[in-house]
């Protein structure tokens, strides 16, 4: 069985595809994980129970039982059921849709996808497979919304594809394949469909030789949004090279910046900030543990006083002889955590005439960005106070 994590994911395929050396480069760092992937974890493994469930495939009490102890989970709420059950209905439906053009349509959940014909130790796993009449459908749920992805082109939901005709292609008689991306918090369905042919020329020209480079660390280095979740970023010589030349400025003589100047400093900054803060953090978490960097320092940053114990606090200053109504502060739990608290369809029920959502604040952003452009100065003014 190959090891629990492979040099070259399914999840970081765009990377190592686009910048081949980089999963060699990645390996010597640890793998991280975050509150939003343990979140996301516990997405899928809901999803798992429910689209089972709906699917007749447990039974009512089997399916309280574990129910009932996963909303013990300290990332349950009653939001992430609601986007859950979203997804598990997308499932549903497809089902359905599959069963109008067939009678014996296989629906697998959280199957194992081996693609290590193309990729050495490849393998993922498939958060829903639907077999139906010539079509091998793939769903994948992102629970994430910080990035909204797309199914069209994705290398990702492709391998997985791969694994799934691997695994199916010779019981079955596919001639297509479907691949669908739902990310129910950006509400994002989308999907891609290619011939069986068409996937497997894209595994042989394009997967087989990069996968075979990546594993070597051959290639050229090549710097991109890509690189955010690259474990190397914030040491990567070729991203330090490529932002301290993107930083080059080469302005004329005035002793002022012209407006186009001002626009080519505006269109850089952002992609240098990034890699400033990545290298910020990287140093920082280094310093932790013990490491020194030249002319640098640890030391105790700012802070705030903060009560030791809240509770004898208040039983302080009620035996002083002070009103409830004095030293208890009383606020409505902000719009997200209340979301979270009543499900966004209570929520929207009960508050959709009390919460309104007033203009942002003026931001510059690329003329390529999608938001429509706002007015002038004046009119800003006028509208933000
Ligand atoms: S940081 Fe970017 S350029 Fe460097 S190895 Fe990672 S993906 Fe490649």
């Amino acid at each position: 069985m190959p090891g629990k994590h492979a040099m070259l994911s399914a999840s970081g395929a765009h990377r190592w595809m686009t910048c081949t050396p980089s999963a060699v480069l990645e390996a010597q760092f640890p793998e991280n994980t975050s509150e939003y992937a343990e979140e996301g974890t516990f997405a899928h493994a809901l999803a798992d129970l429910i689209i089972n469930y709906n699917l007749h495939n447990l039974k009512k009490a089997e399916f309280y039982e574990k129910f009932e102890k996963m909303k013990e989970n300290r990332y349950f709420s009653q939001e992430l059921l609601e986007y859950v059950e979203s997804f598990a209905n997308q499932i549903f439906e497809y089902t359905n849709e599959a069963k109008l053009l067939c009678n014996d349509v296989i629906v697998l959940t959280e199957q194992r996808l081996d693609f290590s014909a193309y990729v050495p130790e490849g393998f993922g796993t498939g958060d829903v497979v639907i077999i139906a009449d010539k079509e091998l459908h793939i769903i994948d749920l992102k629970y994430g919304k910080g990035v909204g992805v797309v199914a069209e082109g994705n290398p990702q939901i492709r391998l997985y594809a791969l694994g799934a005709l691997n695994e199916y292609g010779m019981l079955y008689n596919i001639e297509q394949v479907r691949m669908t991306i739902c990310q129910p918090r950006l509400d994002m369905v989308t999907s891609e469909t290619l011939t069986v042919e068409e996937l497997l020329e894209w595994a042989e020209t394009e997967v087989k030789p990069k996968a075979k480079m990546a594993m070597a660390g051959e290639g050229e280095f090549v710097v991109g949004d890509h690189c955010r979740f690259c474990r190397a970023k914030a040491t990567c010589r070729a991203r330090a090279e490529y932002n301290l030349e993107l930083a080059k400025f080469e302005f004329k003589n005035p002793e002022l910046l012209d407006d186009d100047e001002i626009g080519e400093v505006l269109a850089k900054a952002e992609r240098l900030s990034d890699w400033v803060k990545d290298i910020t953090e990287y140093a920082l978490q280094e310093a932790l543990k013990g490491k020194k960097f030249d002319g640098w320092k640890l030391v105790e940053g700012r802070s705030n006083r903060t009560y030791v114990d809240e509770i004898k606090v208040a039983e302080t200053l009620k035996a002083a002889g002070y009103d409830e109504a004095v030293i208890y502060e009383k606020k409505l739990y902000g719009i997200t955590a209340m979301e979270k608290i009543l499900g966004k369809k209570t929520f929207a029920e009960l508050l959709k005439d009390l919460v309104i959502k007033p203009p942002g604040k003026p931001v510059l952003v690329p003329e390529s960005d999608k938001r429509p452009e706002i007015g002038t100065v004046d009119s800003a003014v006028k509208d933000f106070g």
